[in-house]
């Protein structure tokens, strides 16, 4: 079987832009609707020579009620499944409960991680991008999913651990 990575975080960070972005179509729904991509979506994907399974999660709704449980819940069975993990933050927010919650459980997990701060367009977010060194899981990989920026060194990054 082809080795498995799942990309997480929080709704609206940009997963399913980078997962467009990685498999080169616009197949993952992007969400500007709340709870519009499903759960746990899966794509076969190359990147580098490499063939791999693309988990791309999602599906639960924004700003209800326990939502940073159910994003952990989410994130904690995809990551199971996976090789290895792309954690995608949103530079421009910042680092939040519900992201530190999603730290905890990838440390447990023992999965290694590239650590995706998206949303970085422009020189001007590359230091929101480096204060995400805080999560404490690495380098920091400055993207822009939309823009196509900063992607390639951070997918040549995620699929060295696979
Ligand atoms: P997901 O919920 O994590 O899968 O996030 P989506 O991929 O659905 O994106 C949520 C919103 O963020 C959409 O409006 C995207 O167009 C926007 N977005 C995604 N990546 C970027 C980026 O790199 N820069 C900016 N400015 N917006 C982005
Ligand atoms: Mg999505």
């Amino acid at each position: 079987p082809l080795p498995v990575l799942a990309v997480v975080g929080r709704p609206n960070v940009g997963k399913s832009t980078l997962v467009n972005r990685i498999i080169g179509r616009r197949e993952a729904v992007v969400e500007d609707v709340p709870g519009v991509t499903r759960d746990r979506v899966s794509y076969p994907a190359t990147w580098a020579g490499r063939d791999f399974t693309l988990v791309d999660t999602g599906g639960w709704e924004k700003n209800v009620e326990g939502m940073a449980a159910r994003v952990a819940e989410q994130a904690e069975i995809a990551v199971e499944l996976a090789d290895a993990v792309v954690f995608v933050v949103d530079a421009t927010v910042g680092a939040t409960a519900t992201d530190e919650q999603v730290v905890r459980l990838l440390r447990r997990s023992k999965r290694p991680v590239v650590l995706v701060a998206n949303k970085v367009d422009g020189p001007r977010q590359e230091a929101d991008a480096t204060e995400l060194w805080s999560l404490g899981l690495g380098e920091p990989y400055p993207v822009s999913a939309l823009h196509g920026r900063g992607t390639g060194d951070a997918l040549d990054a995620a699929v060295k651990l696979l």
